[in-house]
């Protein structure tokens, strides 16, 4: 049987990746696990435990990293993120795949330690423009000024790493977004079968 592949999607926070992501994980065709992954940070509304992310304590993230159990992690505006390793390579050996949602320095890690033969599919999604986003991230209403500055800092510099991905699609309307996203996915599944 054929590996999955590990697929990559990157962006500045409050790109809209989250809702890109749900419509993405919806198309049966596209045979997607995601990666749930884990954090020290605090639940948003909505959020669930297991499903968007495995909510724990620095001391249970710092205990993983020491075990070797995460494929990547980052120290992201005062939390730790990471992706759990185990889950990642048995939906891959079972021929699905995994996607990751995750940081820029959380994919260079994971670029890095991938071989030639085994590169990860790579989308980097960008806002239409800088004040598309500061209106996104403020529309969230869960963060103080601080964060809010500090999060918009972050997208800037992150946005700079766009070129290193396979494909950057900017998400100017979602279900164009994630239409290129979802045929972008299907040629590469063709290529590796
Ligand atoms: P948020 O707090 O908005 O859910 O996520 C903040 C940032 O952390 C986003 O850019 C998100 O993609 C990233 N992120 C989420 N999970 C992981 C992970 O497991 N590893 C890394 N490196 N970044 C992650």
């Amino acid at each position: 049987m054929k590996r999955g592949l590990l697929i990559i999607m990157s962006g500045p926070s409050g790109v809209g990746k989250g809702t890109l992501r749900q419509m993405i994980m919806d198309d049966k065709d596209l045979n997607l696990y995601f990666s749930v992954s884990l954090t020290t940070r605090l639940p948003r509304a909505g959020e669930q435990n297991g499903v968007d992310y495995y909510y724990v304590t620095e001391e249970e993230f710092k205990e993983d990293i020491a075990k070797g159990n995460l494929l990547e992690h980052n120290y992201f505006v005062s939390h730790y993120y990471g992706t759990p390793k185990d889950k990642t390579e048995e939906m891959r050996n079972k021929g699905v795949n995994v996607l990751l949602e995750i940081d820029v320095n959380g994919a260079k890690q994971v670029m890095a330690n991938c071989g030639e033969e085994d590169k990860p599919l790579s989308f980097f999604i960008l806002p239409p423009s800088i004040e598309a986003l500061e209106a996104r991230i403020r529309g969230r209403r869960s963060e103080t000024e601080e964060v809010i500055q500090e999060r918009l800092g972050k997208a800037k510099r992150e946005m700079s790493e766009a070129p290193n991905y396979t494909y950057s699609v900017v998400n100017d309307n979602l279900k164009e977004a994630a239409d290129k996203i979802a045929t972008l996915i299907k040629e590469e599944i063709a290529k590796n079968n």
